[in-house]
């Protein structure tokens, strides 16, 4: 086979490296991007360097912002008592698209997978057991996904809840959601019965 140039295949690298795209999506979209016109590339190319320069991870919930805290800790209409867990950030923005949920987030960067070396440690857990001891919070939702690890992360931070000055409910979102699913890639429907369908822990 004929040698890539070395621009391209420098892109088709990078694109490699993204979650869910194989070689040769990479390659797919290399050469796709050389066929549009050059406004396109370029703003892209802007918007992917001011990504990391103007997103920032809110200090209180962790998810994502413009801000030190976020739009959504930053309001002052939304439900300060009743708090959603869950694994990723893209999540919080599956359940604000689906509406219905007027309460605050905590994002934990993940789910606890020994086989991947991901402890609690290194999960927003201890941040979340500090923001709501003795704070009044009425209900935590724990809507982390419905995999083996997120099973497991949600009954780790129930344990842990028991552990501190907090008082009020824990729940599991509902069943709905296939066994494996992934919250950020679930139907609004579905995802709105699962937020209704939670049940204490
Ligand atoms: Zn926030």
């Amino acid at each position: 086979m004929k040698k890539i140039p070395r621009a391209l295949n420098e892109v088709i690298e990078s694109f490699e490296r993204l979650p869910g795209i194989g070689p040769k999506s990479a390659a797919r979209l290399g050469f796709y991007l050389l066929a549009v016109p050059d406004n396109f590339t370029e703003k892209l190319a802007d918007s992917i360097a001011n990504l990391k320069k103007k997103i920032k991870i809110c200090e209180t919930c962790f998810g994502v912002g413009e801000e030190k805290e976020c739009e959504i800790c930053r309001d002052d209409t939304r439900n300060r008592k009743l708090i959603c867990v869950v694994e990723r950030a893209d999540e919080v923005l599956a359940v604000e698209a689906v509406g219905g949920f007027n309460g605050l987030y905590h994002v934990l960067g993940g789910a606890i997978n020994p086989l991947d070396h991901v402890g609690p440690d290194d999960l927003k857990i201890n941040e979340l057991l500090n923001r709501v001891e003795g704070d009044g919070i009425e209900e935590i939702i724990l809507a982390t996904n419905p995999t083996i690890e997120g099973e497991g992360t949600a009954l780790y931070i129930k344990k842990k809840l028991e552990g501190i000055d907090y008082k009020g409910k824990v729940s599991r979102i509902g069943s709905g959601l296939p066994m494996g699913a992934e919250l950020g890639f679930a139907d609004s429907v579905t995802l709105s019965r699962a937020f209704e369908g939670r049940r204490e822990l």
